[in-house]
């Protein structure tokens, strides 16, 4: 058996030539004499490495100097809570645009701790487009406005930054991060879970500005207060180190790629190939607005769901791993992240039109 081109939404495909790095060091790295995993947080060598690790970052989406960059962890899903607990008071308006299925996780797991608005919600065309800005309804004494600029589940994406005057923009780009260049000016706050564009799950990228950590609660354990964790260098407990080592390789490999200006055509490139494989098949179908489809998430459907089971055994056995769509949508989801070659998306297009052929 060898590696498949892996399809997953996450935790999804890493660059071979970073795993190949991390597998020829995984026992002694550098000179500790021990694996990356074995060292101290505090020594000089694993600082060296975070540092670096942020200034990478920094240097790909050319980060202001007036944002922290933090190596957090609880995956996305505990910031959701975590957000609004540092940056709202519990009466205080926070605005959610609800997209689809993570922008609706972070709007619940908000309610107990602010007044959530959902200022705009595109959940009746079944979460296929981005509703228009005119359209939303925002509270302009809302502490922040949250967007997921990519909805991974149904493969819906902003491919322009909403305004939203003074009040303070927060994204949840976990599944477009590095995909493509991204204004982090525009932003208030990004925080990523590391799974899909960064490096292994469970590590949590977050970029703020700093007058927002002027915010957060004294009276907050400290574990749970961003301006305590970005005074202490994301070192307030043992930060994840093995992560925040790989999501360094893979900065690195971005960088070598030619950064986020070269990802962004390569993605661009991957996906125009399936979309117009999809929309001319007359076969397979994706229900999303052209104007607001992912680069990194495609779901598609086959002409009949008794299909379902023999395109997913079929395209595993020819190397093409992990098609089937979530739970909630059905159908396949063929996530296309930046560590899939194009060659992987020609190998998936070539077997969707054999098996169209075969079953039509
Ligand atoms: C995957 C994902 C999450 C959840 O991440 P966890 O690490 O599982 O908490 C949240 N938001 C988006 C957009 C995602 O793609």
């Amino acid at each position: 058996m060898s590696r498949g081109y892996n399809f997953s939404a996450g935790p999804a495909a890493l660059p071979e030539d970073v795993l190949r790095q991390a597998q020829a060091e995984l026992l002694e790295w550098g000179s500790a004499r021990a694996s990356v995993m074995e060292i101290s947080h505090r020594g000089k060598d694993f600082i060296a490495l975070a540092e670096q690790a942020e200034q990478d970052l920094r240097d790909l989406l050319a980060v202001p100097a007036n944002y922290k960059v933090l190596f957090l962890q609880g995956g996305a899903t505990q910031h959701f809570a975590q957000i609004p607990m540092n940056f709202a008071r519990r009466d205080q308006a926070v605005d959610y645009v609800l997209t689809g299925d993570w922008s609706e996780k972070a709007a619940k797991e908000a309610k107990p701790l602010a007044r959530v608005r959902i200022a705009a919600s595109a959940a009746d065309s079944n979460y296929a487009r981005i509703p228009a800005r005119a359209a939303w309804d925002l509270d302009p004494t809302a502490a922040y406005v949250h967007v997921t600029p990519n909805e991974t589940i149904r493969g819906v994406e902003f491919h322009e930054v909403p305004d939203t005057g003074a009040v303070p923009l927060f994204g949840d780009v976990s599944s477009t991060i590095l995909s493509r260049p991204l204004d982090v000016s525009k932003y208030a706050l990004l925080y990523a879970g590391a799974q899909k564009n960064i490096g292994p799950s469970g590590l949590v990228v977050m970029i703020v500005r700093d007058d927002l950590l002027e915010r957060c609660p004294r009276d907050l354990p400290k574990i749970f207060n961003y301006a305590e964790h970005a005074a202490q260098g994301s070192m307030l407990n043992t930060p994840n180190t093995w992560g925040w080592y790989l999501a360094g390789l893979v900065f690195k490999w971005v960088k070598a790629q030619g950064g986020v200006v070269a990802m962004a055509e390569h993605n661009r490139a991957k996906a125009q190939l399936l979309y117009g494989y999809i929309d001319g098949s007359g076969y397979y179908r994706n229900p999303v607005e052209k104007s607001a489809r992912s680069w990194m998430n495609v779901p598609f459907t086959l002409p009949r769901e008794d299909l379902d089971a023999k395109f997913l055994e079929e395209s595993e056995a020819a190397g093409l791993l992990a098609l089937k769509g979530h739970r909630a949508v059905g159908g396949m989801r063929a996530s296309i992240y930046n560590a899939m070659p194009l060659e992987g998306v020609q190998a998936l297009v070539d077997f969707m039109k054999d098996f169209a052929a075969r079953n039509g």
